[in-house]
């Protein structure tokens, strides 16, 4: 640390974000990725629609604005787009909590919430996720404060169902309720449908996981006028040109070949179905999934363990070194020759352990 480093930010300890290695590995499964490149016919169109790059970004980004209201049956004012649904995320809790509106969110979710918390300087609570990592509606209700909620929650990968969430924004009618929907495209109920009905409602989405696009950055909200206005005086207040044009034309690419991202989660579905049926084969314990994530213990192996042993043979996964989880692992979807290999690599190891069931 600097001697100029404000003392504002002396004790944030920042988001660790799973491995990006710089040499080959046999096979990622760490970070939630597609196992998909997006398609040569979008990388053809995005080139071919691309705002000039010696003129900035539209400050509104009314396309993919335009294109997403249409998509998901909204109004072009309920929509804003970010770099990454992260950056919603963060406006989020710097636009909706303080102290008289301190946060709420589990105590096993996405570990960039804490951070955000933090690094805006907005107390926060977490809600214990009850014994079977589900989330229990009931401790969500009624709060003063604006709640946050993966659905489907990471890394567990359950999902609440939308009748739930709906009884929840309800009771919480002067604070606002962020559901964070970054997995919902593989198996779980949106709240977009919502959105008209309460205006304390923002659901935030991403192109990083279902839309194969990562490395571009680009995630959206989605909420009542007044709430995306909020948001915009933030984004308007940082960085107005926050999505770039290489980005906004892949972005509006993607849109049009919506078809392909519904084949793609639906491969990847059947895939984790798949997989977890193998581990459980195996003896493992696999918490149900409608993410393209599986969230596993093994009795006779420590998440540790099996994390290291798979990292030997080039394949990495997460581990999370926090006290309820310790034996879990996180394992990505990848394509089904990729989950093949996985599963392949894991009877090795429990084999060579001595402890395959
Ligand atoms: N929410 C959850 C639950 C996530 O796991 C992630 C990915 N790490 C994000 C939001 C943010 O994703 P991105 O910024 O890539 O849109």
């Amino acid at each position: 640390m600097s001697r100029f480093f404000s003392s504002r930010f002396a004790e944030l300890t920042p988001y660790v974000p799973g491995e990006q290695p710089r040499e080959q590995v046999l096979l990622k499964l760490n970070t939630n990725e597609s196992p998909y490149e997006p398609s040569q016919s979008i990388l053809d169109w995005a080139a071919s629609h691309l705002r000039p790059c010696n003129l900035y970004s539209d400050p509104d980004n009314l396309a993919l604005r335009q294109a997403l209201a249409k998509r998901y049956g909204v109004n072009q004012d309920e929509v804003i787009v970010s770099n990454g649904s992260d950056e919603v995320l963060n406006w989020a809790f710097a636009a909706f909590c303080d102290e008289a509106s301190p946060a709420f969110f589990a105590d096993l979710t996405y570990g960039f919430y804490p951070v955000f918390a933090a690094a805006n300087r907005v107390p926060y609570t977490e809600l214990p996720l009850k014994e079977d990592f589900t989330i229990d509606p009931e401790d969500y209700c009624g709060l003063k404060g604006t709640v946050f909620i993966a659905n489907p929650n990471a890394p567990t990968g359950i999902a609440l169902p939308r009748k739930a969430i709906e009884r929840i924004l309800q009771s919480n009618t002067d604070h606002v309720v962020v559901i964070d929907e970054a997995y919902v495209d593989f198996g779980a109920e949106s709240c977009v449908p919502l959105i008209h009905d309460y205006p304390n409602l923002l659901v935030t989405q991403t192109f990083s996981k279902s839309r194969s696009f990562a490395g571009g950055r680009l995630g959206y909200g989605m909420g009542s006028r007044e709430i995306i206005s909020d948001l915009n005086t933030l984004r308007n207040s940082g960085n107005p040109y926050n999505v770039n044009n290489l980005t906004t034309a892949m972005g509006l690419a993607i849109l049009i070949e919506d078809d392909t991202t519904r084949v793609n989660c639906a491969a990847v579905a059947g895939c984790r179905d798949a997989t977890a049926d193998s581990l459980r084969k195996m003896g493992f314990e696999v918490l149900p999934s409608s993410t393209n994530f599986l969230f596993a213990r093994h009795p006779g192996i420590s998440g540790e363990a099996l994390y290291r042993a798979l990292k030997d043979r080039g394949i990495l996964i997460r581990h999370f070194d926090k006290p309820r989880i310790r034996d879990f692992n996180r394992i990505t979807i990848g394509s089904a020759e990729q989950m093949s290999q996985f599963v392949s690599a894991v009877e090795q190891i429990l084999q060579s352990a001595g402890r395959s069931d």
